[in-house]
């Protein structure tokens, strides 16, 4: 036994430790003013962000994710909401917002619960019921949606980049999308539907406008034909994929060669020559029209490529070889000696074309019919890049949609009937456990009312107007941010996969739960982590504080 009063001292003096409530209100407080500021962006008439980093760099988005992702956050706390958002990201491919402001909702009112005294494992508790039971309530609201369904499918499509800048061109942007993961989609023995968004290729070019954005049926290499003296079209071509260089090296040359008169030089040259012919000898033998080197093509080979009629691209990036591999159904040959008819891939058309300032190639009608790419346009870097994060989300619900075979409605209307769902199931649990049911039902509810708040429309009004129509039993009654207006979501279109509202509902619990439980945050020793924490007693203080 140790004399009353020694205390054990296992932590260095000095370190960084806060415990208790002061742990708990600090972490929320951290939380919360994440949730802050991503809040302006909900929504169709949500604002945008400008983000400068330290070198000037700038990107305008109004992307949760994207704008979490690049604001430099410091605190624990902070940075699990900022793993809420790609988590989002990664799973259901769009909410992140949504995601993020509701694990701060959720934190927020668990801080009243505690100052009430409820303990925070209570909270905890009452919170995964209500998740539970919110994902129940999505189930029930949710109609089905099959690939067929191009019409809901687009409706999906424009709801998620309804708030982004791009939106002006929102129909022919959704038309792509759902045409093209409709493309690559692939039906599973049971009958559902399986999407690897690898297969769609996404190629930015700056210029013209993004009206020129485009679906193209195949794959595009941002590079041009060798020599002006090849077709600029192949029909029906035999695809040559060469992972090697048409070049003879130089110092294969150079380190030997000791000139002594003028007819040893040709000899050379010719030497150099007759090489390089065989090369082209082999492309051409093994019935290429077409050939794509990862590596270079020396003037002279070119020459005989063009001589043959062969269409060549050098230097093409390796991630591109591989899609055109993967499209063309060809084997990428690292020996060009090995090449032979066999390795050689197949499109019914290989053409150049002349995009903005450059000429790209494009390889169409695949052998793998599920091979497309979408060639974004737009004035300006930051309007391309900002097309593709609203394609990334429009491709994303449409593969999640079709993948689920479930849909809800938006507008802060399925929100809303989680939040009425709740109250009732609340008062059946009953103890301390109802009430953390009702924050949760209430912390729901801060879709709507931001999303009113960021229309312009005053949130207490439109929530008790939204809260009366949902007890008449009017499901899909949501938000029309631009009438002001509540009416129903389905007849404005304003349709979501249910994947995006139970997920945001799992992480921002997860999150919620997580960090509400931490009643000790210590300085940890920078580097420690992963060492295995290997030094005897540190953890016997009592306290079983969480790791970050
Ligand atoms: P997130 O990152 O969460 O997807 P967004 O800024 O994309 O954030 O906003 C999504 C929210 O906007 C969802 O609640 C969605 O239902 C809502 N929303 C989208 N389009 C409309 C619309 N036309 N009217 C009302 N609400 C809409
Ligand atoms: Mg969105």
């Amino acid at each position: 036994m140790m004399p009353a009063g020694t205390q054990i001292l296992v932590l260095k003096e000095g370190t960084r430790r806060e415990r208790g409530k002061g742990a708990q209100f600090n972490n929320i407080a951290a939380a919360k003013a994440v949730a802050d500021a991503v809040r302006s962006t909900l929504g169709p008439r949500g604002m945008d962000k400008m983000l400068v980093d330290s070198l000037g760099d700038v990107v305008i988005t109004n992307d949760g994710v994207t704008i979490l992702k690049e604001i430099d956050i410091e605190h624990p706390a902070a940075k699990m909401l900022v793993e809420v958002a790609k988590t989002q990201d990664e799973e259901a491919g769009d909410g992140t917002t949504t995601a993020v402001i509701l694990a701060g909702e959720l934190l927020k009112k668990a801080e009243d619960l505690v100052e009430q005294n409820i303990h925070p494992t209570v909270i905890a508790a009452g919170y995964r019921l209500a998740s539970e039971r919110a994902r129940e309530v999505l189930e029930k609201v949710s109609t089905k949606v099959a690939i067929k369904d191009t019409d809901i499918l687009k409706k999906v499509a424009m709801t998620a980049m309804s708030s982004k800048s791009s939106s002006g061109h929102k129909e022919l942007l959704a038309d792509i999308s759902v045409k093209a993961v409709a493309t690559i989609a692939e039906e599973r023995p049971d009958g559902t539907w399986s999407v690897d968004e690898d297969n769609l290729q996404v190629v930015k070019k700056q210029g013209g406008s993004i009206a020129d954005t485009e679906l193209v049926d195949g794959i595009i290499v941002d590079k041009e034909r060798v020599h002006p003296g090849m077709p600029n079209e192949v029909k029906d071509a035999k695809i040559a994929l060469v992972d090697a260089a048409l070049e003879v090296k130089k110092t294969e040359i150079d380190a030997k060669i000791e000139i002594t008169d003028p007819t040893q030089l040709q000899a050379f040259l010719d030497e150099e020559e007759s090489m390089l012919k065989r090369m082209v000898e082999t492309v051409r033998k093994s019935g290429a029209k077409v050939i794509f080197c990862q590596k270079g093509i020396d003037d002279l080979a070119q020459h005989y490529l063009a001589k043959e009629g062969i269409y060549a691209v050098r230097r093409v990036k390796k991630s591109d070889m591989e899609k055109l591999a993967k499209a063309t159904g060809g084997k990428v040959v690292t020996k060009l000696d090995e090449l032979s008819k066999d390795d050689l891939g197949y499109a019914k058309l290989v053409y150049e074309k002349k995009i903005g300032e450059d000429e790209m190639t494009f390889v169409t009608g695949c052998k793998n019919p599920k091979a497309v790419s979408i060639l974004i346009r737009g004035g300006t870097e930051h309007v391309v890049d900002e097309v593709e994060r609203s394609l990334e989300d429009s491709t994303s619900v449409v593969a999640v949609a079709i993948e689920d075979g479930k849909v809800i409605t938006g507008g802060g209307s399925s929100a809303m009937e989680i939040a009425l769902a709740l109250r009732d199931y609340a008062s059946t649990v009953g103890g301390r456990e109802q009430m953390a049911i009702e924050a949760f039902a209430d912390a729901v509810e801060v879709v709507p009312r931001t999303l009113s708040e960021n229309a312009g429309l005053d949130p207490i009004d439109t929530l008790i107007s939204l809260r009366k129509e949902h007890k008449k039993g009017n499901k899909s009654a949501g938000i029309n941010v631009y009438t002001g207006k509540v009416s129903d979501m389905r007849r404005e279109n304003v349709i979501e996969p249910i994947r995006v509202g139970t997920q945001a509902i799992s992480s921002a619990t997860d999150a919620a739960v997580m960090i509400l439980r931490i009643d000790d945050v210590i300085a940890a020793k920078a580097g420690e982590s992963g060492k295995g924490g290997g030094k005897g007693g540190e953890g016997g203080d009592g306290g079983d504080g969480e790791e970050f």
